[in-house]
């Protein structure tokens, strides 16, 4: 890693998964592009990439027809392509939806309904007597087997990007936040903690401030980011052995998120989480980190409010997991009726980059949006790291229809 170009014909702000995939992409197309990669970190992959459940999914919940189910299917595939080509550990240990209750099983026949329709391999209706074969210690009436579901370390994954694009001749440069962008004769001026870049040319993937890219290069305040923590716990090493791969309850489809669920980590751990609160910071690792200007981006957004009156009680349910001796365990333990208090111990979190539109609504699908000379990741959330070879190339394609690359 070096200091930041001058000059470049490319630059891409944010070196996080999608950064990065985006990154490797178009310098393997444009071998002779010049392509800098300017990250605020003193690191890559810092914030989501590395702190999420680590679930290479298949496309069960998307809604057919959506970019996310769409290159999500294609993204786990390729995903899984290159992490044999370049030795990552990958396990296909698959996963488990599961219908605890008879009111859950009409959503467990519209899951089954968009996985079989996004084509996700292997997906199969399975009884209470498959499901104990598959999981013998989870109880449940009805559910979804994705055999095809594995689990990746994304930091690992996304390291091997960043070589990628430095064999390729891009630049990343870390420690290295952009501040202010501005398109000025034929040129994006970006300013930043080493100075500036003149680009011809940008692409924002910034996670958590995407937003604040975007509005500073001259696009729409619509959607914000709206940062939710998702907190996790582990299961003792002793009680590992409750769960082989992943299982999940059928989500609240009002929802993006998928649902308290277990699922086993590719180091070994395994995880039950996440929760879903509001967060007090982008980057709210720990409960106590609250930043003035995020509230205030929060609580200014009139989003906010009407998301706030539509999911006020989901907004009690999650805080309550918060509580000692609360709720989390026990969401998780109607999966896993053995499940335990003791058993657990204490996690990690991560906090979603979540867009919510201006009438209050949680954008499900990934956004792309432009601006002058710019493209920018407007919101990707899970299963963004699954889907990141996909989203480079479907990045990558629009830069070349809208910056007409190649240049040379
Ligand atoms: C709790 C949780 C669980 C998840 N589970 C899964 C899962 O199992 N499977 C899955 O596929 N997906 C999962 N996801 C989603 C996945 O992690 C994200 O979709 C993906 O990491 C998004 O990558 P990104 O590069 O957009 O964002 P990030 O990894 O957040 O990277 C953004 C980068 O931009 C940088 N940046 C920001 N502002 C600036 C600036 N001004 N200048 C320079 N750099 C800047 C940041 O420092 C950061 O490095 C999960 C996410 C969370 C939070």
């Amino acid at each position: 890693m070096s200091g930041p170009r001058g000059e470049c014909d490319l630059a891409v702000v944010g070196a996080g998964i999608l950064g990065l995939a985006t990154a490797r992409e178009l310098a393997s197309r444009h071998p002779r592009l010049s392509l800098q990669v300017l990250e605020r970190e003193g690191a890559i992959a810092l914030h989501q990439t590395s702190h999420n459940s680590g679930v290479v999914h298949q496309g069960v919940y998307y809604q057919p027809g959506s970019l996310k189910a769409a290159l999500c299917v294609a993204g786990a595939r390729e995903l899984y392509e290159y992490c044999d080509a370049r030795a990552i550990p990958v396990e296909r240990c698959g996963k488990l939806i599961v219908a605890t209750e008879p009111g859950q099983v009409p959503r467990l026949d519209e899951l089954e309904r968009r996985g079989t329709a996004n084509g996700v391999p292997g997906l199969a209706r399975v009884d209470r007597h498959r499901i104990a074969e598959i999981e013998p210690h989870v109880r449940a009436l009805d559910g979804l087997h994705s055999p095809e579901t594995g689990i990746v370390d994304y930091g690992r994954v996304a390291a091997a990007y960043a070589d990628d694009v430095e064999t390729a001749g891009g630049t990343i440069t870390t420690g290295c936040g952009v501040t202010g962008v501005r398109a000025a004769s034929g040129w994006l001026r970006l300013t930043h903690t080493s100075g500036e870049t003149r680009a011809r040319h940008a692409l924002f993937c910034a996670g958590g401030w995407s937003d604040r890219l975007a509005t500073m290069a001259g696009g729409g305040a619509n959607p914000r980011i709206v940062p939710f923590r998702g907190a996790y716990m582990r299961l003792r090493p002793e009680r590992r052995s409750l769960v082989r791969g992943m299982v999940y309850p059928v989500p609240d489809p009002e929802l993006p998120f998928l649902g308290v669920h277990l699922t086993r980590r590719i180091d070994g751990e395994v995880l039950i989480g996440p929760s879903a609160l509001l967060a007090g910071a982008r980057d709210a690792y720990s409960l106590r980190r609250v930043r003035p200007a995020d509230v205030v981006s929060t609580l200014t957004w009139p989003g906010t409010y009407r998301m706030a009156q539509r999911f006020w009680r989901t907004g009690i349910d999650e805080a309550r997991h918060l509580l000692p001796g609360g709720t989390f365990v026990a969401a998780a333990a109607e999966l896993v009726p053995e499940l335990r208090q003791r058993d657990v111990l204490p996690g990690f979190a991560g906090v979603r980059a979540q867009a919510v539109d201006r009438a209050g609504r949680l954008v499900d699908d990934f956004v792309f949006s432009h601006t002058d000379r710019a493209l920018h990741v407007r919101n990707a959330p899970s299963p963004g790291a699954t889907s990141s070879l996909a989203i480079a190339r479907y990045i990558a394609d629009e830069a070349q229809r809208a910056f007409d690359l190649p240049y040379r």
